[in-house]
């Protein structure tokens, strides 16, 4: 697996998200979160910053309700690229750092119609 690789991916079917605008990022096109990437990083463990292979602590970055649900929009992060995210004006504040995660998809009737990620290991 290669950066350039992960570079190539098509970004047709990339429906940008809402919320955390003006990132930068793998899953970041212009600013605007996209779908597709952030299933990608889910899938293939793969962080949300840099596109390269996760390992562990994963981190994850949110606002003051995400980390109350413990449900996170925003790709899963290696530590250090979450430290440069956040370094970004438009970051949100809080970070956690978690051993593994559940990706869970929006049914039809949820009340979040986003994907998101649930810590399942907080450290
Ligand atoms: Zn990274």
């Amino acid at each position: 697996m290669s950066g350039e690789a992960a570079s190539s991916t098509s970004l047709d079917g990339g429906a940008a998200l809402p919320g955390a605008r003006g990132l930068e990022g793998f899953a970041w096109d212009d600013g605007r979160l996209l779908r597709a990437r952030v299933v990608e990083c889910a899938l293939g463990r793969v962080c949300g910053g840099c596109g390269r292979p996760l390992g562990r602590p994963i981190a994850f970055v949110g606002d003051a309700e995400e980390r109350e649900r413990n449900a996170f929009h925003l790709p899963p992060l290696h530590v250090a690229c979450a430290a440069t995210l956040q370094r970004q004006p438009a970051a949100p504040a809080e970070l956690v750092t978690t051993a593994g995660f559940e990706f869970v998809r929006p049914t039809r009737d949820d009340a979040d119609p986003e994907p998101r990620f649930v810590p399942n290991s907080l450290l």
